[in-house]
This record gives C-alpha cells, structure tokens and sequence, in this order.
C-alpha cells in the first residue's frame, strides 16, 4: 500500500527539528519494511506565515509498506514526534497525518495555498475526512496544516536536493566544526550545482545555521549525487549522527505568484509588476522604500538593510521605471501595506529628468539665477535674461535593467538564487538511489570523475 506521512510543527526557538523527526523515522520505517517511493520530501510553505518558527518547513515520507502495517508506521511517527518535539513550547502544536493512495487534486491545491497564502485548520481537518487520513495534532493541532501540505505537495515541478547532516546529542548549543576553507572549495568543485553554500560578500559560511537544533550543515544543490559529493568533500571536526537527502522546492520560487496591488492582503506573498512611483528615500535604519503602481493601486515597497546591494539599486530607481518586484506582504499602523521586497527585475528604465540652470546662449556656460522668478544671468559674459527657467537635462542612470537578489545570506530558503537560473527541473525522480540515508558518515563513495553534473 503507498502511503504518504507528512509532519510539521514540531520544533522551537530553543531546539528541535522537523527535518531531523524525518531522518529518525526514515531508519525506523526502513527497519519496518518501507520502500521509500521518493526522498523525503521537505516542503517550504508560505515564509510569510506568521506562525512559523524558523523556515516554514514540513516534511512528507512516500513509501509503500504492508497495509497492515500502517497502524504501526503511524504510531512510530507519533511516538517520534512525541519523543522529539518541543512540547513545552507555547507555539509549538505538532500535526501529523498519514494518506493511503495517489494524492488527490484538493490535497494538491490545499498544498499551493500554504506555499502562497494562508489555509485554515478547519479546511485540512475537512479534508483530512473527506480522504481518510489518520489525523493526529497535539495541542491545537495546527501542525496539521503543514503537515496536510507537505502531503499534497509532490514536488512534480521544479525541485531541488538538501542533504542534511545532524549533530550529535553532546554538541547540539555549541559552535558547529566544519572547517570554512573545506567549504568554500567544495562550492569551487560543485558550482553551479550546489547553491547558497557560503555568502561571497561578508565570506559567512551558510550551509551550518546558527541556532540550538539538532542540524550540523545542510547541502543544497540540483541532485542527490552532488550534494553526497559535496558532503564527502567537506573537513567536519565533529561527529555526524545520521544523514539524509531530502528532495525540496527551495530554491524554486514556489511561493511567488503575480497579483494585482488591490489584492494584496498580509502575509501573502507576491510579485507586482507596475511602475516606480516615487522617488526612492532611505528611511531610519538604513532601509529604501518607495511607491509602486500597477494601474490597480499603489503600495510601498520596502528594502531592508540585510538586503545589501539591493538597497543601491532600489536607490537607484527612478519614477516611471518599469518593474517587477517580488516579496511578503506586510500590515503597518493603521493597516498601510507593504511588500518587503526580496527580488526586483528592472525591466525598463525611464528618463531620469533634473531641473538644471540653462546654458548661456552667447558662451555655453551654465548660467546663474537672479533670484527666485527674476531669470538668470551668466557668470562668464554677463549675458542676462530675465526670462530664462530652468531646463530639464537627461540625467545618466546609475542602474540598469536586470535581475537583483539580496545576497545569499538575506535569501529565502525558497527563493530562487541566481545560480539555479537555467538549471529547472520538471517531474519526479521515482525511488530514491544508492545511499540516500545513514548513520555516521556516508562511505567513501566511487565517483572519480571531475564532472560535478547532477544524476
Ligand atoms: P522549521 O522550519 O524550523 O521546521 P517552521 O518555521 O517550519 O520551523 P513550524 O514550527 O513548523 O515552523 O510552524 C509553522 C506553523 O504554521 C505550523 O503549525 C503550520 O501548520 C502553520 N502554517 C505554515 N504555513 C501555513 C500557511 N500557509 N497557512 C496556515 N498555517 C500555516
């Protein structure tokens, strides 16, 4: 029988991760019978959901197994929840469920809706009915949501790989030991195939996150063999616990759908085009907003201080510059939306005109003013004109039409890095191959090949 068991929710501020609930249950449902259909599937949804802990990821395990073994495949997953979440949490409210069968279309589009707006818990226990999913939520149960959404996304459009290594119980809270010089070659040997390794302007490693959880580094790249590649390449001067390639829509841009300014609502993610209709300013805190028409209304745009080089282009624009801009939208005092902006296509340009004093029409000098209405007169000939105004003169742009990313260390997880442009995928890979799972490190491998191609 196919099942499919999607998780979410389970992790806080303070430690935990749905990612390593995965890893754990990849091994107890291998040593039940399981034959994984497809790596497991880690799901970013919506990042502007504002009741997400880090990335807004949930997880969902494919594989087919003995029908009576169901029961127990879901009471191992709730015993593993149990044992690994943080319970304790305020905001923590585990889900899980567990579908027989193809995935439905309502269970596809519920998937859409939690990668680009908000669903209802009421909608995925409805639906979680209507299928038949055994349905556990702890607490409020709002996990079930995620979960409910990792299920239905299957990954069949552009997807990419994650391979993620955990720490052992011992370090989890102190520094992460993956030597930054072993990473930064790995990315020399793996590029353009692996991505957001290491951020090139403050030279910050990427792949080891911050914070208490259990993950010691995560491999993003465009296939299951050249993140294990990458992961063989790399000096780690800690123990690996166990390891797991994950297939993911990070890096795919699935969040991102066009709407108009009228629709925007908050916590809804979007890409506007229209026009620039204000000068850019640079606000307290170093950040750059102006105003943005599309014909059906106008909204600012914000661009964030972490958003580096971003903010020189955003500067930069001019009104009347045809864009696109892409980001979450966010409510301010007094409701006032805002789309903090995390790409911007310049497409057009428009003529940037500024108010210069006329030239001399005796001597081409520039001239200057007799005061305010009294016209100008010119310094080098003394040529007056009592009529003269001011002219408009072409001023040189200083941006040109393109597409600007914050640096790698502001992006997404499911923003797509400039790197994956023209590296898209369709479909889904079938099962899983070679070794895609295990405790400790992966052997040493085969490959010789200098050829870093993704399978
Ligand atoms: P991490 O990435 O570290 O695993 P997280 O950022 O995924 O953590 P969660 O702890 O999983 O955060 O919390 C997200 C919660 O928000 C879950 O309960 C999930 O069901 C719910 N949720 C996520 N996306 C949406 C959405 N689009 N609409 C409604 N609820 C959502």
């Amino acid at each position: 029988m196919l099942a499919h068991l999607g998780i979410d929710d389970t992790d806080s501020p303070r430690g935990g991760c749905t990612t390593y609930v995965a890893a754990v249950l990849v091994e107890e449902l291998h040593e039940l019978g399981a034959r994984f259909v497809d790596y497991p599937n880690l799901v970013r949804l919506n990042p502007n959901a504002p009741w997400k802990t880090r990335g807004n990821g949930a997880i969902c395990l494919r594989f087919e197994l003995e029908a009576d073994l169901l029961d127990e495949a879901f009471s191992r997953a709730l015993e593993a929840v149990k044992a690994l979440s943080d319970l304790g949490d305020e905001n923590t409210h585990p889900g899980l469920v567990m579908l027989e069968g193809p995935v439905p279309l309502a269970l596809k589009l519920f998937a859409k809706k939690a990668i680009r707006g908000l669903a209802g818990l009421d909608e995925a226990l409805k639906l979680c009915a209507r299928y038949g999913l055994r349905t556990y939520g702890f607490k409020s149960g709002r996990g079930i949501i995620g979960a409910l959404a990792a299920v239905g996304e299957t990954l069949a459009g552009d997807h990419t790989y994650e391979l993620l290594a955990y720490r052992t119980p011992e370090n989890r809270g102190r520094p992460r030991r993956v030597d930054p010089g072993s990473v930064v070659k790995m990315d020399e040997a793996t590029r353009p195939f692996t991505f957001n390794n290491y951020d090139p302007e403050t030279g910050r490693i990427l792949i080891t996150p911050r914070g208490p959880d259990p993950v010691l580094l995560g491999i993003r790249g465009e296939g299951p063999d050249v993140v294990l590649r990458a992961f063989r390449m790399l000096a780690i001067g800690e123990p690996v616990e166990r390891w797991a390639i994950f297939r993911t829509n990070q890096g795919t841009d699935a969040h991102l759908v066009r709407r108009l300014v009228r629709e925007l609502r908050p916590h809804l993610p979007a890409v506007l085009r229209g026009r620039v209709a204000s000068q850019p300013k640079v606000i307290p805190g170093g950040h750059v907003v102006f105003a943005l028409s599309d014909g059906s209304g106008t909204v600012d745009c914000a661009v964030y201080e972490p958003s580096g080089r971003l903010r020189q282009v955003a500067k930069a624009l001019w009104p009347g510059d045809l864009i696109e801009v892409a980001g979450g939208v966010r409510e301010g005092p007094g409701g006032r939306l805002t789309l903090n902006v995390e790409k911007l296509v310049v497409i057009e340009l428009a003529e940037k005109l500024l108010p210069e004093n006329p030239r001399c029409p005796r001597c081409g000098k520039r001239m200057k003013s007799m005061g305010a209405g009294k016209g100008f007169r010119c310094p080098r000939c003394g040529h007056r004109d009592p009529k003269a105004r001011k002219v408009l003169v072409k001023a040189p742009r200083e941006v040109r039409p393109g597409l600007y990313l914050p640096p790698p260390r502001s992006q997404r997880h499911l923003t797509k890095p400039p790197r994956r442009y023209g590296l898209e995928k369709y479909g889904q890979p079938g099962p899983p191959k070679g070794e895609w799972f295990g405790l400790g490190l992966p052997s040493r491998g085969s490959e010789v090949d200098g050829n870093a191609g993704p399978r």
